[in-house]
This record gives structure tokens, C-alpha cells and sequence, in this order.
């Protein structure tokens, strides 16, 4: 009962609403049943977090510039200097970002191919669907099975935004609780899909405390004094604050789940414990490669990459064709090798070698060269 009157109350706010309506095919496209089951437990904060970013009134530079009402107000992301809204949350081609980025989602790839638990059509195209950040509609990724191309088509109808804030297709559970009954993993479609939602909104969330970190430190130097074990103690001491007297800048922190923080947590490193470390990192980094003039010209190369290629975008779209690649067999993959180049195979090498594909490869590489 409670699940259908948010549904219709949903339905009115983002239907109705002035700017950026959403359609009515796009809002019954989305599995709201199992969002609302994968936020269930969550802090509220949090809730109140993904439901402002969800609706773009994130407490994002240019947004707050906008309540605070300020003359010219700063409106720059903290890791890029590019304008702040809602949707550059996952779109920040910030170098230390994109790596968090690709790492929590190798993490949710890892979980998916857990005990074969995953179609594997799913397994492989979710991950790969993130972090092609939105630049190709699922469908036109690559070669896929006609149901796996429905799936896709019904996402693409929801967009690649709402997919990373936990809107995703109902399809996707339909297609799992299928997969499922057919062998013999004790998990069900339900559960899968909770999950899967739940590991979407970490890897969002994780931007977002990254983000605010960044900026908290170049106001206040909020990194020099603070690991993430200072944090989780700074997390238990806000809670128990009424919510006015937490610091405005600290808010964020109340977003993180308190009723894992026990140090056992913190050390199997929850989601956000990355995020944190990632930051820190990162700050360390930049502060080692200003004391060095060879490290600073590289710094300055990258700084020339494209922006897909910051965005790590390039890279998704090389590892899909080098797996086409060695699903085909005989002379086609020969032919198509020889169209990369050098860097490609070098990438590919490093990334996952397997001994048979790579000899295989090397040869035809050898047999297609042009005699001296
Ligand atoms: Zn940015």
C-alpha cells in the first residue's frame, strides 16, 4: 500500500513538474518497486541525498550559489573547475575521480560474476553500460542477444543519469529472476536486484563524498588532519547533534550508513571509506608532483588527453572490441587487429591476458606484416 502511494506521488512530482519533465514511458519503464526496498534501511540523509540528486536540487555549487543567493557565486566542481550542476556528479573528468570511478565499478563487476550468479550477458554490459558515462545508449553498445538488446532498449528509454541514481529498468529483474530459477544459486530475483541497485547508488554516492571532501579541504586543509577512522569518529559525534547544530559543511557525513561503523567495517572498507582514501590519495599525489619538475610535465601530458579519454570512456570502447575479438574466430579478427595500433595491443596485453588469445594475436599480427 505505502510502496503504490509513493509510486503515484512520484509519478505526479516528476510528471508534472515545469523543467526537465519526465515522460510517462520513462517513469513505467522504472523498477520503483525494488529502488524503494534497496533505500528501505538506508539513513535518511542519504535518502534525502539520492532524492536531490535524482531531481537535480543537489547541494551542487550552482545550486547553492542559487538558495544562498549570492552575487556571483562560486559555481566551480572542486576537482575540474568546470560549472557544477546535478549531472557532472558522474560526468567529472577529473583524473582521480575517473579511477574511483572505474575501481568501484570493477568491484560491482566482481560481484555480479560472484558464484555465476549473474546472466551473463547482464554481468558483462552493466558494468561497461556505467562507465560509458552516458556518451552511447545501452542498445548501441555492441553486439547483444535480442533479449538482452530489449533490456537495453528499455534502459535507454529510463537514460544512463537515472540508471547511476538507482532508476533501472524493470526489465533487468524480470531477465535475473529468470536466470535464476534455472540454476541453483540459492538467491532470488528480489534480492539481486536490491542489491544491485543499492551497489548502483554506492558508486554515485562515493563521487559525492569525494567531492565534498575536495572541497572541504580547500577551504579548510580538511585532509591534512583526517583519516577515514577520524571521520567515522567525526560520523558517530554528528549523529547525536540535532540537525542545526551540524556544520554545514560536514552535513554529507550524516549521508554515510552510522550503523556500520564499527571498525571491523572500517577495515573490510566500506564504500565510502574508499571514496575517503581515494581523496586523500589523491591530495598527496598532487603535493609530491608539484615539488618535482619531471613529474609536472607529465601531469601537463595528461592534462592533453581528450575529454573521453579522461571521462575512461576510449578505454570501455577498446575492451569491448578486444572481446568481440576473441569471440570471433578464423580470418575476420585477423583484419580487424590490424586497424589498432600499437597502444591498443599494449593495452590489451596489460589488461587481461589470456596465454591463448595473445600467441593467437601475436601471429596474425606476424602474418599480416608487410615483408621488408
Ligand atoms: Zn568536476
Amino acid at each position: 500500500m505505502r510502496f503504490h502511494e509513493s509510486k503515484t506521488s512520484a509519478r505526479r512530482f516528476h510528471t508534472n513538474k515545469k523543467t526537465k519533465r519526465w515522460t510517462e514511458e520513462c517513469f513505467d519503464e522504472i523498477d520503483w518497486e525494488h529502488l524503494e526496498l534497496a533505500l528501505k534501511n538506508k539513513p535518511e540523509g542519504y535518502k534525502v541525498w539520492r532524492s536531490k540528486q535524482n531531481s537535480g536540487f543537489c547541494g551542487t555549487r550552482v545550486q547553492v550559489g542559487r538558495y544562498g543567493g549570492e552575487f556571483q557565486p562560486d559555481e566551480k566542481c572542486p576537482n575540474c573547475g568546470q560549472r557544477e550542476i546535478a549531472e557532472h556528479l558522474m560526468l567529472c573528468p577529473n583524473q582521480d575521480r575517473t579511477r574511483l570511478l572505474k575501481e568501484q565499478t570493477e568491484n560491482l563487476e566482481e560481484w555480479l560474476y560472484q558464484d555465476e550468479k549473474t546472466e551473463p550477458e547482464l554481468a558483462y554490459w552493466i558494468p561497461k553500460y556505467i562507465r560509458m558515462r552516458g556518451t552511447t545508449k545501452f542498445a548501441a553498445m555492441g553486439e547483444m542477444s535480442a533479449t538482452m538488446r530489449l533490456i537495453a532498449e528499455s534502459q535507454d528509454k529510463i537514460g544512463w543519469r537515472r540508471f547511476t541514481e538507482g532508476c533501472i529498468s524493470k526489465e533487468f529483474n524480470r531477465r535475473q529472476t529468470f536466470f535464476l530459477q534455472m540454476t541453483s544459486n540459492r538467491l532470488n530475483g528480489k534480492d539481486w536486484t536490491k542489491q544491485l541497485i543499492s551497489r548502483l547508488l554506492q558508486i554515485t554516492h562515493s563521487q559525492w563524498i569525494y567531492r565534498n571532501i575536495s572541497l572541504h579541504d580547500r577551504s579548510n586543509g580538511y585532509l591534512r588532519n583526517k583519516t577515514a577512522e577520524d571521520l567515522a569518529e567525526e560520523i558517530h559525534r554528528l549523529a547525536e547533534l540535532q540537525p542545526e547544530e551540524v556544520p554545514a559543511e560536514s552535513t554529507f557525513l550524516l549521508e554515510v550508513d552510522a550503523g556500520k561503523l564499527t571498525k571491523e567495517h572500517i577495515e573490510t572498507q566500506a564504500y565510502w571509506v574508499v571514496a575517503v582514501r581515494a581523496a586523500r590519495k589523491a591530495k598527496a599525489e598532487q603535493s609530491a608532483k608539484a615539488a618535482g619538475d619531471k613529474r609536472r610535465m607529465k601531469r601537463k601530458s595528461s592534462g592533453r588527453l581528450s575529454s573521453r579519454a579522461n571521462l575512461g570512456v576510449t578505454e570501455v570502447e577498446r575492451e569491448i572490441i578486444r572481446d568481440r575479438i576473441n569471440n570471433i574466430s578464423g580470418g575476420e579478427s585477423t583484419i580487424r587487429l590490424e586497424e589498432h595500433n600499437q597502444t591498443f595491443l599494449d593495452a590489451f596485453v596489460k589488461k587481461r591476458p589470456h596465454p591463448s588469445s595473445i600467441t593467437r594475436l601475436m601471429k596474425s599480427n606476424k602474418r599480416l606484416r608487410k615483408p621488408d
